[in-house]
């Protein structure tokens, strides 16, 4: 039996599932991250991946979902934000204790793959996915494979500038990777947060002001709007680049279900085509996408 297991390498939480042949799941495993503690890190992912094999008694290809990225360069950990692992060579320590090759890739790839191989977008053959939560991270995969390039960062469209910006939009919210106006200033949670608050001066999250929208409150109503039509100019420049079959997203604002009518109906105009036919749609897996999409890596 083919074994995968794949593991979520996250900030607070390491993950990690069993899945069989068939993407059944077998066994899962969640431990707290040991924060600031590199060695300490790479013993938990160790412990845990063992752990499951003496469980299943099998041996398993293990791929790693973790945040940041490897850089092809130097083969170190860069752009993480568990910043005890930027400058590692994760890759080269996991494989020595572990003893096999492994695969790596950063959360929204991972998510990308997870529901491109078995989730909202099995099947299709171009598939873009979207984190839209903390941050706004994207990943595309091809064919079923993760699409990665000469810097690895292929998707990473967030601190691309917002397009067709309006007055009010420029120069945009200053971002923390030093220009303003990033797509992620924008459209992760804490960007319709602070987009809210500049409009009305309620301090909500980002969730919370999707849900007083949809009870019909003026002022959230006109914030997640104004989100909506920056989502729908941001997602036409990808469809302009990659004219993907289906867009998914994911991460904490993909629970409003609005955005799925409403921004499909906003991207035509910015849409270089006479019609669109690519899908936007909730994901499947929702917060298991990470570790599910870590294990498919192989
Ligand atoms: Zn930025």
């Amino acid at each position: 039996m083919a074994l995968r297991i794949g593991v979520d390498l996250g900030g607070t939480k390491i993950e990690a599932l069993a899945l069989g042949e068939d993407g059944r799941e077998l066994l899962r495993r969640r431990i707290a991250t040991p924060r600031d503690d590199y060695a300490g890190t790479l013993r938990a992912v160790t412990d845990l991946v063992l752990d499951l094999e003496r469980e299943l008694q099998a041996k398993a290809s293990v791929g790693i979902g973790m945040p940041g990225a490897l850089s092809p360069a130097t083969g170190l950990v860069k752009n993480a934000n568990s910043t005890w692992l930027n400058g590692q060579a994760l890759d080269r320590d996991l494989s020595a204790l572990l003893r096999r090759p492994l695969r790596f890739a950063n959360d929204a790839n991972c998510f990308a793959l997870s529901e491109a191989t078995d989730g909202a977008a099995a099947g299709a053959t171009i598939v873009f996915g979207v984190i839209v939560g903390t941050g706004t991270g994207g990943g595309v995969v091809v064919n079923g494979r993760v699409l990665t390039g000469p810097n690895a960062i292929a998707g990473e469209w967030g601190h691309n500038a917002l397009p067709w910006p309006e007055d009010a939009e420029r120069p945009g919210p200053f971002c923390y990777c030093g220009r303003a106006g990033c797509i992620e200033t924008f459209l992760s949670g804490p960007g319709l947060a602070r987009d809210h608050e500049a409009a009305s001066g309620e301090s909500l999250t980002g969730e919370d002001v999707a849900r007083r929208a949809n009870k019909g409150d003026a002022a959230a109503d006109a914030s997640l709007a104004r989100y909506e039509s920056r989502m729908a100019r941001a997602l036409a420049s990808v469809v302009n680049v990659l004219d993907p079959d289906v867009i998914v997203l994911g991460g904490g604002l993909s629970n409003v279900g609005r955005l799925y009518r409403n921004v499909p109906r906003l991207w035509p105009r910015f849409v270089f085509s006479d019609r669109v036919d690519t899908r936007l749609v909730p994901p499947k897996h929702g917060d298991s996408s990470g570790v599910r999409g870590a294990a498919w890596l192989w």
